[in-house]
C-alpha cells in the first residue's frame, strides 16, 4: 500500500473538522499536553509493515523518524510538567480517511494518557491500560470495522477485539517477556470503564 503525500496532507486536513479529533485536542489542552494545532502535532510519514502510528514526547524533530522505525508502537522521549506530544501516522499503512481518523484517535488517546497519568510505558500495567483504551475509545473494534476484518460474528466481539488488540501492542513492549496477555487481562475492567475524556463511548447512539 503506498499512500501518496498529497493524499495523507488532505486526510490531515480534513481531520481538522472532525468532532471527536477536536474534543480530543481540546482534552489535551487541558491536560497540560499542549500543542498548536493538528498540523505542527501530526507527522505523516512512512514506516515498516504493521504498523499504523506512534506517538513521541519532547523529542526534537529530526530524530522522530528514527524513533519511529523502531518496531515498538509506540516510543518514549521524556515528560516533564508540560508536554510535547508528537504523532506519527504511518501513511503507507493507512487504507482510507476513516482508518486515518481511527489511527489518529489511537494515538491522541496515547498523548493524552501520558499528560494527564504520567503513563510509564516501560511499566505493562500502564501501557495495557493506555492501549485498552485506545483501542476502545478509537473506533477500531467498531463493529463495521470488525466485520470488514472478518473477526466479528455478533455485536459482543468488539470488547473481544478490544482485548485481542491491546494484548498484541503490549506484547511487543520490549519489558512484555511474554506477560501481554495476563496484565491485560488484570487491568481490563478498569481500564475498559474508563472512558475519558468522553461522558459515555463515542460509538453508542
Ligand atoms: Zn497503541
Amino acid at each position: 500500500m503506498n499512500t501518496p503525500d498529497s493524499l495523507a496532507t488532505r486526510w490531515l486536513e480534513r481531520a481538522k473538522a472532525d468532532h471527536t479529533i477536536a474534543f480530543l485536542l481540546e482534552a489535551l489542552t487541558n491536560n497540560k499536553c499542549p500543542h498548536s494545532g493538528l498540523s505542527s502535532l501530526v507527522k505523516n510519514t512512512t514506516c515498516g509493515p504493521d504498523r499504523a502510528g506512534g506517538f513521541a514526547m519532547n523529542v526534537p524533530d529530526n530524530l522522530i523518524t528514527a524513533a519511529n522505525n523502531k518496531s515498538k508502537e509506540d516510543f518514549g522521549g521524556t515528560t516533564t510538567t508540560t508536554s510535547k506530544p508528537t504523532i506519527v501516522i504511518c501513511q503507507n499503512n493507512i487504507y482510507d480517511y476513516p482508518d486515518y481518523i481511527r489511527t489518529l484517535s489511537h494515538e491522541l488517546i496515547h498523548a493524552l494518557d501520558q499528560c494527564r497519568a504520567k503513563t510509564d510505558w516501560s511499566n505493562l500495567r500502564h501501557h495495557a491500560c493506555s492501549e485498552i483504551r485506545a483501542s476502545n475509545l478509537s473506533g477500531e473494534c467498531g463493529y463495521g470495522v470488525e466485520l470488514l476484518r472478518g473477526n466479528m460474528k455478533h455485536r459482543g466481539g468488539s470488547i473481544e477485539c478490544v482485548m485481542r488488540r491491546a494484548k498484541l501492542s503490549v506484547n511487543s513492549n520490549p519489558n512484555s517477556e511474554g506477560k501481554g496477555e495476563e496484565v491485560v487481562e488484570e487491568v481490563f475492567q478498569k481500564c475498559y470503564a474508563d472512558l475519558y475524556p468522553f461522558m459515555r463511548h463515542p460509538g453508542s447512539n
